[in-house]
């Protein structure tokens, strides 16, 4: 239905990654990358759009990395906030705001979200038996307690999931117990706890009747939000811990917990962009039409992991709100898993295999636009897919360079070299000159036909075809030979291949900035900015004719080729863990 429907602004966030580890190409592939070309294409659009993201900085295991390096949980957040938003900087993931769930103003928002919810009836408290540690007088929660799954018997599994098979399940089930803190690994016994739960059930028909209103969401999405909305239980939301929001209730019980990260994860979106606001607007309330306002569209970038958060749970709790909207598009990637030459198997990527790169160690090896090329060809978007090295090489290679930075090499250089630095003047258009200029609207209007439509891999397919078709005709003119007997042939040729660079700089800007600012200096062009406040539509001027006589700036090789050899040392040094 959102295909129809015209919005006043969107709003695009994508998952906050855990602040207790460098982010890793999965992670890329599935949430960043996506959601990054989306905006940039609609900024060249000239839509009103603003992009969230931000630091998930609560919850256990970051008191357990602490815990584990002797150093404070402040100082684990500290550490993994720089670094990611320095990665996600430097890839080009161009967040509007990039913000931190540990600020102060995340403390107000969740707990206006709970109190909210607490005042309509949706919060209860119960209490709970869970795991006690009497040498270190504490509560055990989640891993800080680790047993034997009730389910499949995995050794390693937490107070209440298990991360092997994915069941779920009360602490009291948990099989074997052991406490699992630096120094105490004795055997916990079963103490109450009062806890505050979430009921789900109360949401679950106006969920149900949401969900039916997008049957164009993804079928993988789909599929897990009809899964959860069809066995909604109530669920809790507080813990046993000191390091999250505190609870926001006058009740003595309360003061020794704090609402759980899941929890208040998502409603980082919401802090992010109240202080956006105050940032950009010194306006405390410019946050609300991009939450409250029905004609604003919002979209949820994110894994596969993090699908029924965005499709049931933080819908209830926006929907328990009153006056917030729902999310029009959550577009949920399956898993990016590492395909190893070594075994011919296709691995998922894993800590403990050491399998995973960061987008830390793959920046310092590559320009961005290799990294954005490739996650991009192989996206998850339906199905899991692999990184492989090779395919990396020649996809990049065998595509980017062969096929786009090829023709549009040599189209400029002929042009510099034989027409005074300058779009060469045109003489008679013949058939295959208009069928090649008539391609250039139609090629970027399939593309921005693939990018409205979520399909990221097929977008960047029809780029790439567009170089295709340009390829087959600067071939099939043979500009090198008509150079040396028809002079105006050879002009008209290069005036039509130069349209076609000036269409490709345009077309390649969501997915390869770097290049497209290369190429766009080379031209003389602006491709525009766009943003929050909206702007011209970029993207049309893309298939406008740009006039003989434009003068070029001297070519650059915009894709450099990467070396096998290179490629190979880099998959060693993969396989043998050090790509992380
Ligand atoms: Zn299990």
């Amino acid at each position: 239905m959102s295909e129809e429907r015209v919005f006043a602004r969107t709003l695009v966030t994508s998952a906050l990654p855990y602040a207790n580890g460098l982010i890793h190409l999965g992670h890329i592939a599935g949430a960043y990358l996506p959601a990054d070309v989306f905006v940039r294409y609609k900024r060249m659009r000239g839509e009103k759009i603003l992009f969230i993201g931000g630091s998930d900085e609560y919850g256990v295991p970051i008191t357990l990395t602490a815990l584990k390096e002797g150093i404070s949980p402040k100082d684990v957040i500290d550490r993994y906030h720089s670094a990611n938003a320095e990665s996600f900087a430097q890839l080009g993931i161009s967040y509007d705001l990039y913000g931190r769930t540990s600020w102060d103003l995340h403390i107000d928002t969740t707990q206006q979200f709970f109190k909210n919810l607490h005042a309509g009836g949706y919060i209860h408290e119960e209490d709970m038996e869970l795991w006690y540690s009497v040498q270190s007088d504490r509560f055990l929660p989640d891993r800080y307690v680790k047993g034997v799954c009730p389910r499949c018997g995995y050794a390693d599994a937490n107070a209440d999931e298990c991360e092997s098979c994915g069941a779920q399940y009360p602490p009291h089930d948990l099989r074997e117990p052991r406490a699992n803190i630096p120094g105490d690994s004795s055997t916990p016994v079963l103490r109450n706890s009062r806890h505050w739960f979430l009921d789900l059930p109360q949401f679950a028909e106006r969920i149900k009747s949401w969900l039916d209103e997008h049957p164009e969401w993804r079928a993988n999405v789909k599929g897990i939000a009809y899964g959860w909305v069809g066995d909604l239980r109530t669920r809790c939301i507080t813990r046993d811990t000191d390091w999250g929001v505190p609870i926001p209730l006058d009740d003595p019980g309360a003061a020794s917990k704090r609402i759980y990260v899941w929890f208040d994860a998502p409603i980082g979106y919401v802090t992010n962009t109240r202080q956006w606001g105050i940032d950009v607007h010194g306006d405390a309330d410019a946050w609300k039409p991009w939450w409250k306002d029905q004609d604003t569209r919002l979209i949820h970038f994110m894994g596969k992991d993090n699908v029924p958060f965005h499709t049931v749970i933080f819908p209830a709790v926006l929907l328990g709100q009153g006056d917030f909207i729902l999310p029009d598009q959550v577009p949920g990637s399956e898993y990016l898993n590492v395909f190893n030459r070594q075994t011919g198997q296709t691995e998922k990527g894993s800590k403990s295999k050491g399998n995973m790169i960061s987008v830390r160690w793959i920046l310092e090896q590559f320009d961005p636009d290799v990294i954005r090329y490739y996650l991009c060809a192989i996206a998850p978007e339906s199905k899991d897919s692999s990184f492989d090295w090779d395919d990396l090489a020649a996809r990049y290679n065998g595509e980017l360079c062969d096929v786009v930075g090829n023709f549009v090499h040599r189209s400029l250089t002929m042009a510099v070299k034989n027409f005074e630095d300058q779009v060469p003047q045109p003489g008679v258009l013949d058939a295959e000159d208009q069928a090649m200029l008539d391609a250039i609207p139609a090629q970027l209007d399939l593309i921005a036909e693939a990018l409205d439509g979520f399909r990221f891999r097929q977008g960047l397919e029809r780029f790439i075809d567009l170089g295709r078709k340009a390829n087959v005709y600067f071939d099939g003119k043979q500009p090198w030979v008509t150079r040396k007997t028809d002079l105006e042939r050879t002009a008209t040729t290069l005036y039509v291949c130069c349209q076609v660079v000036h269409a490709l700089a345009y077309a390649m800007t969501p997915f390869l900035p770097g290049g497209a600012m290369r190429l766009a200096a080379i031209l003389g062009v602006t491709l525009g900015k766009g943003g929050p406040e909206g702007g011209a539509d970029v993207w049309e001027e893309g298939k406008r004719l740009i006039p003989a006589g434009t003068p070029l700036n001297p070519p650059q090789v915009l894709f450099p080729k990467l070396d096998k050899d290179r490629i190979a040392e880099l998959a060693e040094i993969h396989r043998n863990g050090g790509a992380m």
